[in-house]
């Protein structure tokens, strides 16, 4: 899910709300650390959130606003402290289980040699024993330690298999939790955080085995017009549209991010420049055939158009040149009038 702050600060609206926020913290005499301001940002962009109800009760309250009280409210409410918190908590679980289990060993350790030596000590005795009375106390006495030891042999084990469970259970959280880090909330795809590892993963691979690799960016036309327009809610419908028919190019070998606010990417590993020109221009044809209509109101907005620029890998490219000559051929796409594709490699021919 999007916070509505966030989707606030990519509209019209973001300047006066960043300009109410020093405003207010003047105010208050709460001073503008970069940690205070995204605190006060996210209580005056959604006062009715959990971060704005507690934060209205603190100051209604005239409860100081001191740097350990930012930093609890930082842990608890901001999306960033969140996920830090939940991975320090599995670690603390992690631990628990750990050292229990560690502790569940080393007793059955100590059982195990104190039954070894009442075995000894059995043997020594059968060897010296004079009569069948006292054969019987010896064996009374090793049938007794033999069923202590099977049952905590059990209980070990129980431990053991509640412990794995339990660790399984943390690893399947972790999982979650690192695969929400590694997307767009608005999308679904990709974010750029998970492109950049992706993006470097593949030319590192390209690099080895020679396999061609082609990376392409592409970047919603006129969109600060459509927004200005429409609203940003309805823009943020949009970008969930175009997302999923980039997404649905972007399948598996395939990578689709979306890598900044209205621009997206694709990683074709393994593909050459025609197959991704063909691609390409099967999503921007597709998105620019389909006119869209506001969920809301059923208001008729027209189509929107998407410009792409491709680069195919060139020996000695690293990621980060990869990207700045697919870039170059996304602007080249914008200055020829938009809503088309640009290859890196016809661009750099011409010039
Ligand atoms: P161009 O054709 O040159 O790309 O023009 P443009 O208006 O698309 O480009 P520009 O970079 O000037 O503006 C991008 C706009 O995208 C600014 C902002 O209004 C909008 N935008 C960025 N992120 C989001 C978002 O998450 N949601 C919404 N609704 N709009 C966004
Ligand atoms: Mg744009
Ligand atoms: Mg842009």
């Amino acid at each position: 899910m999007t916070l509505p702050v966030e989707t606030t600060l990519r509209s019209p609206e973001a300047y006066g709300l960043s300009r109410r926020v020093i405003d207010e913290m003047e105010t208050a005499g709460v001073w503008p650390t970069p940690l205070n301001f995204e605190l006060w940002l996210h209580y005056l962009g959604d006062p009715e959130s959990a971060l704005g109800r507690e934060m209205q009760r603190m100051l209604g309250a005239r409860e100081p606003f001191t740097e350990a009280v930012a930093d609890m409210l930082a842990a608890e409410y901001l999306p960033r402290g969140r996920l830090t918190e939940e991975i320090r908590d599995a670690g603390r679980v992690l631990d628990r289980e750990l050292s229990s289990v560690a502790d569940a060993i080393s007793r059955a350790h100590k059982s195990q040699s104190a039954y070894g030596q009442t075995l000894d000590k059995a043997a020594t005795s059968i060897e010296t024993a004079g009569d069948g009375a006292a054969l019987k106390t010896i064996v009374g006495g090793l049938t007794t330690a033999t069923r202590r030891i099977q049952r905590e042999n059990e209980t070990l084990e129980k431990k053991l298999d509640a412990s794995t469970r339990e660790v399984a259970r943390l690893r399947e959280h972790l999982e979650q939790v690192r695969r929400d880090a590694m997307t767009d909330a608005l999308t679904n795809l990709a974010n750029r955080k998970a492109f950049d590892e992706h993006l470097i993963a593949a030319c590192e691979q390209a690099e080895t085995t020679g396999e061609p690799l082609v990376l392409a960016v592409l970047d919603v036309d006129h969109f600060k017009r459509f927004n200005d327009t429409w609203g940003h809610q309805t823009g943020d419908q949009v970008l969930r549209y175009v997302a999923s028919v980039i997404g649905r190019f972007g399948q598996a070998p395939r990578v689709a991010a979306r890598y900044g606010g209205e621009e997206f990417a694709l990683i074709f590993p393994r593909e050459d420049a025609r197959q991704v020109a063909i691609a390409l221009e099967a999503i921007r044809k597709e998105i620019a055939s389909r006119s869209l209509r506001r969920r809301s109101t059923n208001d008729e907005l027209g189509a929107v158009t998407i410009s792409a620029g491709f680069a195919v890998r060139q020996p000695g490219d690293t990621h980060t040149s990869l990207l700045e000559r697919a870039d170059s051929a996304l602007y080249a796409s914008k200055r020829a009038g938009r809503n088309r594709v640009t290859s890196a490699e016809a661009l750099e021919q011409a010039a």
